[in-house]
């Protein structure tokens, strides 16, 4: 590749991701509304967001992520009521998040030559920053509320399903698709297993959404499907262990194992295949 064709694909591939960089501060934005109205059986779509001290609606330009917030010092114009720092945070979280996502997916779209591979890799990073929305947003649910909603867990099987079985078929990757499947029912049953087993260790809630994330982590392969999984019950484990220690009690149930689910997929997502194949040679070798 020629300098100035270097330059300019890097040029390109920075405008690229700082776009979806400010994609996810609005997702965030959106999805502060989602976890707060959710739960509450709320709609998402009306009314428009309100002072939580005084009800006044929140200006268009007040309603910029992170920076309305930092610009207001955390205040609402009307009444200077405190605004959480959270709203921000998660703004900036999301933000940060579709920008991982972009550099982990975004270089198979630009590793395309055009037509449906393109078309298909585009549907699988589009797929994939799904993910980190729901992420987000399933984790807040079940830190407030201990519940992961079928109002969005369950059209997430719908999403996901579409989007990556669209990608593996324009890709060409129809062992994707099917491994999709598998991850999506075998983990799914691993679930309901130790639900019936220890009803009150894992909720029906953890076993409905570990079905889109085998769906997802099946889709990447064997290796992101048993490293996900595993990696949901260490980091859930050890934080555990942690309160156990800290807390001086010996009640568990209190933790959501939510979001232990999501980072542990996440981890198989972004490490999966490294830490696989490592593992691998690793037994091979020894
Ligand atoms: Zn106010």
């Amino acid at each position: 590749m020629s300098g100035a064709l270097a330059a300019a694909t890097g040029a390109w591939a920075t405008t690229m991701l700082a776009l979806v960089g400010v994609f996810g501060l609005l997702i965030g934005s959106f999805l502060n509304v989602v976890a707060y109205r959710v739960p509450a059986g709320m709609s998402i779509v009306t009314p428009r967001s309100a002072c939580p001290e005084c009800g006044s609606q929140i200006r268009a330009r007040d309603n910029v992520p992170v920076l309305s917030w930092l610009l207001l010092r955390g205040r609402c114009r009307d009444c200077a009521g405190t605004i959480s720092a959270r709203y921000p945070l998660v703004e900036a979280v999301t933000g940060v998040f579709f920008v991982l996502a972009a550099l982990r997916f975004a270089p198979v779209v630009l590793r395309q030559d055009g037509g449906a591979a393109t078309v298909g890799a585009i549907l699988q990073l589009v797929a994939f920053l799904y993910l980190a929305g729901i992420t987000v947003a399933l984790a807040l649910i079940d830190l407030d509320t201990h519940t992961l909603p079928n109002a969005i867990v369950l059209p997430s099987y719908l999403v996901g399903a579409v989007l990556l079985a669209a990608a593996a078929v324009l890709r060409g990757d129809v062992a994707a698709l099917i491994s999709a499947g598998a991850g999506m029912v075998g983990l799914f049953l691993v679930y309901l297993l130790i639900a019936l087993i220890s009803p009150r260790g894992m909720g029906f809630g953890d076993v409905k959404l570990s079905g889109v994330l085998g769906l997802y982590l099946g889709y990447l392969g064997l290796g992101p499907l048993l490293v996900g999984a595993f990696a949901a019950f260490l980091l859930g484990g050890l934080f555990g262990i942690v309160m156990l220690l800290v807390r001086r009690d010996r009640t568990t149930h209190g933790i959501a194992f939510g979001p232990w689910m999501l980072a542990g997929a996440w981890v198989g997502v972004f490490a999966g295949q490294l830490l696989w194949e490592s593992y691998l040679a690793l037994v091979v070798r020894g």
